[in-house]
C-alpha cells in the first residue's frame, strides 16, 4: 500500500505516531508561513501542516499543491493546538505535520468544485463525470446503492434463490418499448435485440426446476426519456415457481422492508396496503397513487343527476361523470392562479375545470346559479368543504375526468407542500386490467405483457367480446406515488398463451416465430410460476431523496441518451458497417 493509514482513520490515540497517507488536495489554506492541506481520500479528509521551521524543502514544494493533486504525505500525527480543533471532523483533533511530500499525479484546474451547494449544469456532470462523482453526494449515493444491492443479494441468498445471468443478445422480449438491436456480422441481415427485460428467460428457467431465479439485471428500453428513465436501466428480476400472489408479496415485503431497516434504519410495516386497481383509480385518478396525503377524488354524478346545469347534464347523459376535488384552503387562489390550474386541467386532457369556493359558509363561483340550494349543500358534504377551501369538478368520460383531477392533486400537494417527506407510502395495486384498447390500431394490448395470467372466474370472458373487464393476476408495488416494482402469475401453458397472443393480434404464425420456443417449452412440464421484477434506479433515490435517477446512477445518459464523456453513440469506420452488411442512408 502507498498508505499507512486512510485519510479518515487517525486521531488522537495515533498521537507522536509516523504515519504515511495518500489522497487528493481538497483545500489549502497558506497562514503565513504555515501551510495547511486538506487531504481527501474515500474515507475522509486529514490536516496536513507544512511548516518551515521543521523542514524547509518540504513547505517549499508544498506552494506547488493545487486543488485535486494527487499526494503521498509522510509525517508524524500531532494534537492541534487549542481552539483549532474540528469536531465535525473524525480527525479533527489532530494533524500531520508533514516530513516527506511526494507528488504522484498533478490536476488540472477541475471544471467545478466539488460542493454539494454549488448547481453545476448537467451536461458538465456527465461529461465530467469522473470529478462529478468526487463529490460528497455523489460518493453517498454510489455507496449506498451498492448497500441496497447487497442486502438485496444476501436476503434472496438466504431464501434460496440462485442468481443466473441471462443473455444480453437476444431477441425481442416485449415490454411495450421499442428495440435496441445489434447487427450480427456473422448472420448478414440478421440481428439482436438488447433485453427489455430477462422476461422469458425467466419464465424457461422455472420449466428448467430452478424453483427461485434472481438476478441484478440491466434492461434496454428505447423510449423518450423524461427525468426517471434511462435507456439502459437496472431491476432486480425475480420468479418463482408453485406460487400465488401471497407469496410474492410475503417475499418482497420482507425484501422491501429490510432494506429501509439495513439502508436507513426506517421499520416498515408488513403487510403493506393492498388497493385494487379501480379503487385507486376512484380515490387517486391513478395507478400509483401517494397515499401520503389526502385529497382524494370524488364522486358528484350521484349529486347532480338531476343538475340543470347543460354542460354536467350532457355529460351525465352521454355516459360521462362528475369528479371532484377538494383543494384545502384555495378558496383565496387569484384569477390568474385559478386560470393556471384550468389551463392545467386542459393540458391533462378535461374540457374545462369547473370550481366551487367555500366561503361564508356557503360555495359560490361563476357557475353556482345553475345549482339548487340543496345541491350545493350536498356537494359541500361529499366533498367535505371547510370555510376557504375550494372544490375542483371535471365532468367528462370517466377515465379522463380521474386522470385529470389524479394529476391536479398531485400537483396541488406539491404545490401547498401537503406531501410530508418524511413518511413513506406503500401499495400493492392489485386487479389491473389484463387489456387495454389501442384506439388508434384499434385492437387490444396486454396491459403488463402477453405472458400475464387472468383471474380464474374472468377467463371465460376471453372468449367474448368485452376485454376490458378481464382482470389480470399483476401486480404493481407502488412508494410515494412511484411504480417501483411490477409483476404477475404467469400462463404456463400452451393453448391459453396461445389465445391471448391471438387476442392481442398475433396470428400463430407470427407468435410462433417470436415466441415459439417459449411456448414449446410449456409443453415440458412447465410448473405454475410468477415473478416480479423492482426498478432499482427509482427504488434508491428514495432513499437518497435525488431528483433524477441519474444521480444514483454511475455513468447515465443525458435526455437525448447520450454520454457526454465517451461520446456514444459516435460514428463508426465505414470498414464496420461494412462488416456487419449495413449502408448509412444518404
Ligand atoms: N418483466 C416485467 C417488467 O420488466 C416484470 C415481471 O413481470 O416480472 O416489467
Amino acid at each position: 500500500m502507498l498508505r499507512t493509514h486512510t485519510c479518515g482513520e487517525l486521531n488522537k490515540k495515533n498521537i507522536g505516531k509516523e504515519a504515511t497517507l495518500a489522497g487528493w488536495v481538497h483545500k489549502r489554506r497558506d497562514h503565513g508561513e504555515l501551510i495547511f492541506i486538506d487531504v481527501r481520500d474515500a474515507y475522509g479528509i486529514t490536516q496536513l501542516v507544512f511548516d518551515p521551521k521543521e523542514n524547509r524543502s518540504m513547505h517549499e514544494k508544498a506552494h506547488e499543491l493545487k486543488s485535486e493533486y494527487v499526494i503521498q504525505v509522510k509525517g508524524v500525527v500531532r494534537e492541534r493546538p487549542a481552539g483549532t480543533v474540528n469536531k465535525k471532523l473524525p480527525t479533527g483533533e489532530i494533524e500531520v505535520l508533514a516530513g516527506a511530500l511526494d507528488i504522484l499525479n498533478p490536476s488540472l484546474t477541475p471544471p467545478f468544485e466539488l460542493d454539494d451547494a454549488l448547481t453545476v449544469s448537467d451536461e458538465a456532470r456527465l461529461k465530467y463525470r469522473y470529478i462529478d462523482l468526487r463529490r460528497p453526494n455523489m460518493q453517498k449515493n454510489i455507496r449506498l446503492r451498492h448497500k441496497v444491492n447487497s442486502f438485496m443479494r444476501s436476503f434472496l441468498e438466504k431464501n434460496n434463490f440462485v442468481e443466473v445471468e441471462t443473455p444480453i443478445l437476444t431477441r425481442s422480449t416485449p415490454e411495450g418499448a421499442r428495440d435496441y438491436l445489434v447487427p450480427s456480422r456473422l448472420n448478414p441481415g440478421k440481428f439482436y435485440a438488447l433485453p427489455q427485460s430477462p422476461q422469458l428467460f425467466k419464465q424457461i428457467l422455472m420449466v428448467s426446476g430452478l424453483d427461485r431465479y434472481f438476478q441484478i439485471v440491466r434492461c434496454f428500453r428505447d423510449e423518450d426519456l423524461r427525468k426517471d428513465r434511462q435507456p439502459e436501466f437496472t431491476q432486480l428480476d425475480l420468479e418463482m415457481s408453485f406460487v400465488t400472489e401471497d407469496d410474492i408479496f410475503e417475499l418482497s415485503e420482507g425484501l422491501i422492508s429490510g432494506v429501509f431497516k439495513a439502508v436507513s434504519g426506517i421499520d416498515i410495516p408488513t403487510p403493506f396496503t393492498r388497493l385494487k386497481y379501480a379503487e385507486a383509480m376512484e380515490r387517486f385518478g391513478t395507478d400509483k397513487p401517494d397515499g401520503r396525503f389526502g385529497m382524494e377524488l370524488t364522486d358528484l354524478s350521484g349529486i347532480l343527476k338531476n343538475t340543470k346545469f347543460n354542460i354536467f347534464k350532457k355529460t351525465l347523459e352521454k355516459g360521462g361523470t362528475i369528479r371532484a376535488i377538494n383543494a384545502k384552503g384555495y378558496s383565496k387562489l387569484s384569477r390568474s392562479a385559478l386560470d393556471a390550474l384550468i389551463a392545467k386541467s386542459k393540458d391533462y386532457g378535461a374540457g374545462g375545470l369547473a370550481y366551487l369556493k367555500c366561503e361564508k359558509g356557503k360555495l359560490s363561483s361563476n357557475i353556482d346559479k345553475f345549482f339548487e340550494a340543496g345541491e350545493l349543500d350536498s356537494i359541500k358534504e361529499k366533498a367535505k368543504a371547510e370555510e376557504g377551501d375550494l372544490i375542483l369538478i371535471v365532468a367528462d368520460k370517466k377515465a379522463i375526468a380521474l386522470g385529470v383531477l389524479g394529476s391536479l392533486r398531485l400537483e396541488i400537494a406539491k404545490e401547498s407542500n401537503l406531501i410530508d417527506e418524511n413518511k413513506v407510502n406503500l401499495f400493492w395495486i392489485t386487479d389491473f386490467p389484463l387489456f387495454k384498447r389501442n384506439d388508434e390500431e384499434n385492437r387490444w394490448d396486454s396491459e403488463h405483457h402477453p405472458f400475464t395470467a387472468c383471474k380464474e372466474e374472468d377467463a371465460k370472458l376471453l372468449d367474448g367480446k368485452d376485454l376490458g373487464r378481464v382482470r389480470a393476476r399483476s401486480y404493481d408495488l407502488v412508494i410515494n406515488g412511484q411504480e417501483i416494482a411490477s409483476g404477475s402469475i404467469r400462463i404456463h401453458r400452451r393453448d391459453l398463451q396461445e389465445k391471448i397472443f391471438k387476442i392481442i393480434g398475433l396470428d400463430k404464425e407470427e407468435a410462433n416465430r417470436r415466441f415459439g420456443f417459449l411456448m414449446d417449452a410449456f409443453q415440458y412440464g412447465a410448473p405454475p410460476h410468477a415473478g416480479i421484477a423492482f426498478g432499482l434506479d427509482r427504488f434508491t433515490t428514495i432513499f437518497t431523496k435525488s431528483v433524477s435517477i441519474r444521480d444514483v446512477i454511475a455513468f447515465p445518459k443525458t435526455q437525448k441518451a447520450v454520454c457526454p464523456m465517451t461520446g456514444a453513440p459516435s460514428d463508426v469506420d465505414d470498414k464496420q458497417l461494412k462488416e456487419l452488411h449495413i449502408k448509412k442512408s444518404k
